[in-house]
């Protein structure tokens, strides 16, 4: 197992103006494909900052990875130091200079002349090419000795900062070399499965013991809590790892049934999403203290156009009543979080876009408004196909931001239980 360890370079890190999210997506990739990240380090954009900790760590490890520091503005030092570091001779790389002459022309943008410094690199670099921005990636290859008193070539990786741009050439481009120049010693084979309805330490209690024998035959479970859902992650090294993994799929999709809604790398929207798109129907929303989460997220997925007719967010009362029928006398006995008023709202929204479902969600997220009847954080969501209403009632007690997703989360699922269970038994 190689060595690895993160240089995160950014005085914006430094400076808590931006969360160093690269850190986690970098370690978690890594090890979901059976690597483990000694050592993580975050510094300033100073020289001495980044050629420390990028000597320090080539010293003790076989795989280097630094992010940051590679666009053309004059806090961007990562390439220039390092090229002096390693006593490297910086030359303009043709592909890479047509490549950002080519992004500017295709979006239509002057190319502001400091550009063409990214298409400096340094000698015997291999070149990452950036297919969301301009500035490539750089593999470096560290003779033994250099750095590293053992006999081990080691690897420099460069990648870009902006998010966008350095997951996709990290899993596209860098991950494949990695697990091709430094082969794990026996097989691992992991899995996630996506779970969203019931709590951590909940589920822990459900799977746990049942999963005891594969535990002591070697099996790692693990769990990863997350806004509105948790992961389950099991994993195995060795000859008998993928036998192991399966089993502990199995018996955790027994048990837990209907609460995984995937074992891929997609969000509950894009199942949803999938799950319309394959039926060939449509779904229309009505918000009101989501205000909008829904149809955001809804629209995050490539392709929801086919499915997602749209919506309403009606957040006063006028707007519940004359947008979407729901009574004045509703409104007023019964207030506008309640389930005859989520039933309205959705009944209303699907008979106004003629979509084959409707989500409408209404609730008190606080701080202020509750009563002890509905506490804050108490919410109706209610579900309208061509057949039927349904209205569930969840507490979700928790900040506003929280509170949407989380809302958005349960109407989500709502939907796909709904349609998993059309599935099983057709009309
Ligand atoms: P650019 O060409 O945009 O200057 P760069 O390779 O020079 O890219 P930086 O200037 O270090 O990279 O960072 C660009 C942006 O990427 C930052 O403003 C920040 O929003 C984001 N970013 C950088 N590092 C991280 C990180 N560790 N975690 C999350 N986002 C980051
Ligand atoms: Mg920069």
């Amino acid at each position: 197992m190689p060595r690895i360890q993160i240089i995160n370079t950014g005085t914006e890190l430094m400076l808590g103006r931006v969360l160093n999210t690269h850190q986690q997506w970098l370690c978690r990739q890594l090890a979901d494909h059976g690597y483990l990240v000694q050592r993580q380090i975050a510094v300033a954009d100073t020289g001495e900052a980044i050629v420390n900790a990028v000597r320090d760590s080539l010293a003790q490890a076989e795989v280097v990875i630094t992010t940051g520091g590679l666009g053309p503005t004059s806090d961007d030092l990562t390439r220039d130091l390092v090229a002096q570091l390693l006593g490297r001779q910086l030359t303009t790389d043709e592909r890479v200079l047509r490549h950002i002459e080519q992004y500017f022309l295709s979006r239509r943008r002057p190319q502001p002349e400091s550009t063409k410094v990214q298409a400096l690199v340094p000698e015997g670099a291999t070149v990452l090419m950036n297919a969301f921005g301009t500035a490539p990636g750089l593999i470096l290859e560290i003779p033994p000795h250099q750095f590293n008193p053992t006999d081990r070539t080691a690897w420099l990786i460069m990648l870009p900062g902006p998010p966008r741009e350095l997951r996709p050439m990290f899993s596209d481009q860098v991950l494949p070399q990695v697990t091709r120049r430094f082969p794990l010693p026996s097989t691992y084979v992991c899995r996630t499965l996506r779970t969203t309805g019931m709590g951590e330490s909940k589920l822990e209690e459900a799977i746990a013991q049942p999963l005891k024998a594969l535990t002591d035959a070697g099996l790692e479970l693990g769990y990863c809590a997350r806004m509105g859902e948790v992961d389950v992650r099991v994993s195995a090294c060795g000859p008998h790892a993928s036998t192991l993994v399966a089993s502990a799929e199995k018996m955790i999709r027994a048990l837990l049934a209907q609460y995984i809604y995937t074992a891929e790398e997609e969000s509950l929207e894009q199942v949803v999403v999938r799950l319309l798109t394959k039926r060939q129907q449509t779904l229309a929303v009505a918000e009101s203290c989501t205000g909008g989460c829904l149809a955001h997220r809804l629209t995050n997925v490539p392709g929801a156009s086919a499915v997602f007719w749209g919506g309403w967010i009606t957040y006063a009362n006028t707007a519940k009543l004359q947008e979407l029928g729901v009574s004045a006398a509703t409104l007023e006995t019964l207030g506008a979080v309640s389930e005859p008023t989520a039933q309205t709202m959705a009944e209303g929204a699907r008979a106004g876009a003629d979509a084959d479902y409707a989500l409408a969600i209404t609730g008190i997220a606080g701080p202020a408004g509750g009563s002890p009847e509905k506490p804050v954080g108490t919410v109706f969501i209610g579900l309208a196909t061509r057949t039927k209403t349904v209205v569930v009632q969840q507490l979700n007690q928790m900040d506003r931001e929280t509170f949407k997703y989380v809302t958005t989360q349960q109407a989500l699922e709502l939907l796909r239980r709904e349609l998993l269970a059309e599935q099983v038994t057709p009309a």
